[in-house]
């Protein structure tokens, strides 16, 4: 599966597609060194079947992009809140997308009594959105647990992103920004839209509204 052996084939691959870029447009690095204008941020899994750039037929510059192990959007982690403060606030971008995929190790670890060392500490919030939606989920066919459960996970994602102040204070500069969930399919390679998307704090509950 894997297309390169070591970190050197890494170094090797960079060097052709930098001279690739150079010869095809030899002012494009200059252009890209200038500043990013990114319209999007995607909070999605750090597994490495979800290379955002290439399924989204993306350039550098497109998205600014933040990935951890199941897409967990903790409203205390400071690395996740400084990530999208920085986008929303700076970047000004106008979509923040929480992406989660099929067949996610991290939910399948969250669905499994198995301990896997300081993850059973990450992944205790997941255990806690299955708990609560245990019905619904154990009632479905056992191939498609797992995937309901990244749904359900993108959905609270989305939640708490549409929740934070940074993304109040943006629409009410009356700036136009979207929290999106999506679910990257691995079978077929299409992002599935799971029609979640807030756009403004009518969508939200008043008591995540706060007076400033
Ligand atoms: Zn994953």
């Amino acid at each position: 599966m894997a297309t390169i052996q070591g970190a050197q084939d890494v170094i090797e691959n960079n060097k052709k597609w930098a001279a690739q870029v150079q010869a095809k447009d030899p002012n494009y690095f200059a252009n890209l060194a200038k500043g990013q204008s990114p319209k999007l941020l995607w909070i999605g899994c750090a597994d490495s079947r979800v290379a955002v750039d290439v399924l989204t037929q993306t350039q550098p510059g497109d998205i600014f992009v933040h990935r951890n192990i199941a897409n967990r959007i903790p409203s205390e982690d400071l690395s996740a809140l400084s990530v999208i403060e920085y986008a929303v606030k700076h970047l000004k971008v106008e979509h923040v997308v929480v992406a989660g995929h099929t067949g996610c190790g991290g939910i399948k670890a969250a669905m499994s009594n198995d301990s896997v060392g300081i993850l059973d500490h990450w992944l205790r919030p997941i255990k806690d959105i299955y708990q609560a939606h245990q019905s619904e989920i154990d009632a479905l066919p056992e191939n498609e647990r797992v995937d309901r459960l990244s749904e359900l996970n993108v959905i609270q994602g989305v939640n708490t992103v549409s929740r934070l102040p940074v993304v109040h204070e943006a629409w009410k500069e009356g700036r136009s920004l979207q929290v999106h969930g999506w679910i990257k399919q691995l079978h077929n390679g299409l992002l599935k839209d799971l029609n979640v998307s807030v756009s403004g704090p009518k969508q939200v509950a008043d008591i995540y509204k706060l007076n400033n």
